[in-house]
């Protein structure tokens, strides 16, 4: 890591801003700086998708109570031992019914799935397995103490089963609903302003002026904001000037983070990093990664800022390895079941890749599985412009600074989801 030497204020203490970071001291410099984090109660019908602030545990034994897990009859499991026994039907047991009549020796209770045990039966008998004459019924096949559901089998009254940072979807929410959560605490969506900079930025769909070119990387980077839990504000993008650039920034300040692209290399018209530079508070610029290298990261108007490059594949990747990772570091989400865009796997590599001298090398890959092993090979030429390139794609390698992947090496890499 090289220092630049230039410092700058920031909370009343001096930090000198870094330049040229390892990925792990770039998320360690911007966890710094976290996005912030804040909760709110919600109904449960309104949670899909929402991440769990607190632990939830239990307010009930699951389940509640000893019940059947198939329609038929409730017994004593010594009454049917041998042969077709016919027992006295005393009563029935139904969901949602009243504690049923105990039974007795050579006795039995009809029962529905879900419904209470009455006392004194230890088994249960499937109904396809009896067959009954009036208030009698004659056992035709096995009773089964495996028939019966314990109360708390499946969890404890206070037990902890959803962990914070859990995303609330299919399971996680039935599981809050089997708890007995009305309303949940969740954490409250953080807004992420996005915008894209750049003289030759039009909308795609709009007339193309000799050298414009259409803006596409805000509509990837809202897309990932969103599949990490908060809300996207697209802004239009802006051109190559101080003072428009300042405007814009100001407007944007009120939101939790801003996400600049384009302007953060070393050209002249790279007023993203010359602005934060001169009139914000630059944390680091550089990291020592490709594709990505030039993004800085620091805070506007203490609004937290990342300058990511504009080259569109550029943009993406450091998005993967540095946006999301912070995001999911300071809003506390679960590792393996909070709000996520990759998963970090050991892929086969089918081919040789080279590194990249002193830094992570992040060459996209398609991630394949055959015979119970994650393959990965590259399909197009890896131009940080060609956005077809990481739709050919799925994953990206992380071959360590130095280091090239030879053809059938285990490598880490990421599995983009
Ligand atoms: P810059 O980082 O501003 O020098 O931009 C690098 C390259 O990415 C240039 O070819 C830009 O035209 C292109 N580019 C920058 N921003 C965008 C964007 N929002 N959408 C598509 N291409 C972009
Ligand atoms: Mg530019």
């Amino acid at each position: 890591m090289q220092d630049s030497g230039i410092t700058l204020q920031r909370g009343g203490v001096s930090q000198p801003m870094e330049q040229g970071v390892h990925h792990d001291r770039a998320l360690e410099i911007a966890l710094a700086n976290p996005l912030a984090k804040n909760v709110e109660t919600i109904p449960i019908d309104h949670a899909n998708g929402r991440v769990l602030a607190k632990p939830l545990a239990s307010y009930v034994d699951d389940p509640r109570f000893d019940n059947s897990a198939m329609d038929g009859f409730a017994v004593r499991a010594s009454d049917c031992k041998e042969g077709p026994s016919t027992l006295t039907v005393v009563g029935v047991s139904q969901t949602g019914g009243e504690q049923p009549p105990a039974i007795g020796p050579g006795q039995a209770c009809r029962i529905m799935t879900g419904a209470p045990l009455p006392e004194g039966a230890d088994a249960i008998v499937m109904v396809e397995d009896t067959k009954v004459d009036g208030t009698r019924v004659t056992i035709l096949g096995p009773a089964r103490t495996g028939y019966i559901r314990r109360r708390a089998e499946n969890l404890s009254k206070g037990q902890e089963a959803l962990p914070p940072g859990a995303t609330l979807s299919s399971a996680t929410l039935a599981l809050a609903g089997t708890m007995g959560y009305g309303e949940v605490e969740v954490v409250k969506r953080p807004t992420i302003a996005i915008l894209s900079t750049g003289d030759e930025l039009v909308p795609p769909g709009s007339e193309l002026a000799p050298g414009q070119i259409y803006e596409s990387n805000s509509h990837a980077l809202a897309s990932l904001v969103e599949s990490m839990g908060c809300h996207a504000v697209r802004h239009e993008s802006v051109a190559d000037s101080m003072d428009e650039l300042r405007t814009t920034l100001d407007k944007l300040s009120g939101h939790d983070a801003i996400l600049t692209s384009g302007g953060v290399s070393m050209g002249e018209w790279d007023l993203v990093r010359r602005i934060m530079e001169e009139e914000g508070d630059l944390s680091f610029w550089r990291m020592r990664i490709r594709p990505g290298g030039p993004p800085l990261f620091g805070t506007w108007r203490e609004t937290p800022l990342f300058g990511l490059p504009g080259n569109p594949v550029s943009s993406l990747v450091v998005f993967h390895v540095l946006v999301a990772p912070w995001i999911a570091g300071s809003l506390g989400y679960h590792r393996e079941l909070g709000p996520r865009i990759s998963r970090r796997v050991s892929v086969i590599l089918e081919e040789d890749i080279p590194g990249a001298p002193g830094k992570l090398c992040l060459r996209r890959i398609r991630i394949r599985s055959e015979d119970g092993q994650l393959l990965a090979a590259t399909h197009t030429h890896q131009g940080s412009g060609n956005m077809h390139s990481m739709v050919a794609h799925n994953g990206l390698t992380l071959l360590p600074p130095d280091t090239d992947g030879k053809a059938g090496e285990v490598v880490d890499a990421l599995w983009l989801v």
